[in-house]
């Protein structure tokens, strides 16, 4: 479909509407390219503080290379999807040794550099660099789907998307079109009740016309949410806390205090399965900690116990940690063990008092 007069409105619109979000002031590509990575699978308002503080830590694409995974893991610590984290770090020191530590403003280059996919490096080359490259995410796939009325599986290919985002980006000014795009889906294009009369693209807007916004885009079932139940064990010994750290998933090479499974849908029994676990032998203490927690599709009821250490873990399978809680802000720890650090602390404080 060729630009319309109503997509160009789109441009106009976004200079007078967009949101002030922090990287939008930069034109650094280290600041959008951490901003594009936080943003995949994090909403903006959660992840804005990160971002700022991540910056405030690593400002430059050097300071991150420079840093240890486990201090870019703990800066990342509450985002999720640590996979991120540690992608971003292999991409910054691959950018120092190659690039001299300078993102590389074309696509062969870009599409080189660890972790950086098609999306990503065509959000940082064409906001960084203008380079006219089209930029697809979730907003923008919604919006492209509503204007051409898509419907059935074999439209919804990502090459479709693709080639739809290209047939209409601005290459004159490719980085403001594509985040007026991006923006477009966020702000008026909603997932549910988009706000059409307020649309500047809905005289090309095809679903708008055939009454069908409500149900395009067609979207795949999302996985369901998983309420599950974990208990874990606050152990201390000297004031120092018992952390592990194992292969599962999704809290891989994150430290955490001992805790039941995050599959189990009832009630665990504490003791019994920390010594499966992690071959270890406690008695439950009194409850520092009931409430709801989340960590990526479940919804945990948690509960966290003080506990007396009988037996050592058996250290072949898990690393295992005695840390002080000061210590353990430096660390890559989960944030649910974090808030039971939290709810331990506040509870050694009454004691005190
Ligand atoms: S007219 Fe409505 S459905 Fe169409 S692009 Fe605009 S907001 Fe989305």
């Amino acid at each position: 479909m060729p630009r319309t007069n109503s997509l160009q409105n789109l441009s106009a619109w976004y200079r007078r509407n967009r949101r002030e979000l922090p990287w939008r002031h930069s034109g650094d590509p280290y600041h959008i390219w951490v901003a594009e990575v936080m943003l995949q699978q994090t909403t903006v308002r959660s992840m804005t503080p990160y971002y700022e503080a991540f910056l405030r830590r690593f400002p430059s694409i050097g300071a991150l290379a420079a840093a240890s995974e486990d201090e870019v893991v703990s800066a990342w610590s509450g985002l999720g999807y640590y996979h991120r984290a540690r992608n971003l770090l292999r991409g910054a020191r691959h950018v120092v040794e190659r690039h001299r530590g300078r993102f590389p403003d074309d696509l062969d280059h870009a599409l080189a550099v660890p972790g950086v996919g098609l999306y990503t490096a065509s959000a940082v080359l064409s906001i960084a660099f203008n380079r006219p490259l089209a930029v697809v995410d979730g907003n923008v796939r919604r919006v492209l789907a509503r204007i051409h009325a898509l419907r059935g599986r074999s439209k919804r290919k990502e090459s479709n998307y693709h080639r739809m985002a290209v047939e209409i980006l601005d290459r004159r000014n490719p980085g403001e079109w594509n985040q007026a795009l991006m923006e477009l889906g966020a702000l008026i294009c909603t997932p549910r009740n988009p706000a059409c009369p307020a649309c500047p693209v809905r005289t090309a807007c095809a679903a708008r016309r055939l009454g069908l916004t409500a149900v395009i885009p067609e979207t795949r079932p999302r996985r369901a949410t998983a309420d599950v139940y974990v208990k874990a064990a606050v152990i201390e010994r000297s004031g120092r806390l018992l952390l592990v750290r194992g292969a599962e998933t999704p809290l891989q090479r994150l430290w955490c205090v001992p805790h039941t499974s995050l599959d189990s849908t009832v009630a665990p029994n504490l003791a019994e399965e920390l010594r499966k676990r992690y071959g270890m032998a406690i008695e439950p203490g009194p409850l520092l900690l009931r409430t709801r927690h989340r960590v990526t599709f479940r919804r945990i009821r948690l509960e966290a116990h003080a506990a007396r250490l009988h037996s050592n873990p058996d250290s072949t399978a898990h690393d295992l940690l005695w840390a002080a809680p000061e210590e353990i802000d430096d660390l890559p720890a989960s944030s649910m063990t974090r808030k039971i650090i939290k709810a331990w602390l506040a509870r050694q404080l009454a004691l005190d008092l």
